[in-house]
C-alpha cells in the first residue's frame, strides 16, 4: 500500500491514508445500514479511522449499496408475505385492501422491489393480522355519507 496523501486531513497523521479494502464498513441508504462491498477500496486513515470517499468509490459504492437495498427490501417481503401466508392470510385478499394490482406481490416475490409505504402496511398488518385486515375492509367499505352529514349539521 503506498501512501497516498502526505496528511490525513481530518487528524493530521503523517503519511496515514492508504487504500483499505475490508468488511464492516456501514453506510446510511434509504433509512438501511448497508455494509459496503469488502473488496472495495476506500482511501483510510490508519491512524483515526476517518474514510475519504472521493466520486470513483461514491459511484462505485452507489451501485453496490443500491443492488442491496432492492435485495434487503425484497428480503424482508418474502419473509413478511410468508408469515401472513403462514396466518392463512390470501395473497388476493392483500392485494384487494392495500389497493394493489392482482398479482402484483407475486412480482415482489420475483423481482419488484416493494415501497416503503407497501413494506411498513405489510409490517403492521403481520403483527395482528386478521383484526388489521378486518380494520382496514371496514375503513375503505364505509359508505362516502359521513361526509355529507357532517356538512349538512353544522
Ligand atoms: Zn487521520
Amino acid at each position: 500500500m503506498n501512501s497516498m496523501i502526505e496528511a490525513c486531513p481530518a487528524c493530521g497523521a503523517d503519511r496515514s491514508v492508504h487504500l483499505a479494502a475490508k468488511p464492516g464498513r456501514f453506510l446510511p441508504y434509504h433509512g438501511l445500514e448497508l455494509e459496503v462491498p469488502e473488496d472495495l477500496e476506500v482511501p483510510e486513515c490508519e491512524s483515526c479511522g476517518e474514510r475519504f470517499w472521493g466520486p470513483k468509490e461514491l459511484d462505485a459504492v452507489e451501485v453496490a449499496l443500491d443492488a442491496a437495498y432492492r435485495a434487503e427490501m425484497q428480503r424482508r417481503a418474502i419473509e413478511l408475505l410468508a408469515k401472513l401466508e403462514a396466518a392463512n392470510i390470501s395473497q388476493r385478499r392483500l392485494e384487494r385492501v392495500l389497493q394493489l394490482s392482482q398479482g402484483y406481490l407475486s412480482k415482489i416475490r420475483s423481482k419488484e422491489t416493494p415501497s416503503v409505504a407497501l413494506l411498513s402496511e405489510l409490517v403492521l398488518i403481520a403483527e395482528e393480522p386478521e383484526a388489521r385486515l378486518a380494520s382496514l375492509e371496514r375503513f375503505w367499505s364505509t359508505p362516502n355519507r359521513a361526509k355529507g352529514r357532517a356538512k349538512a349539521s353544522a
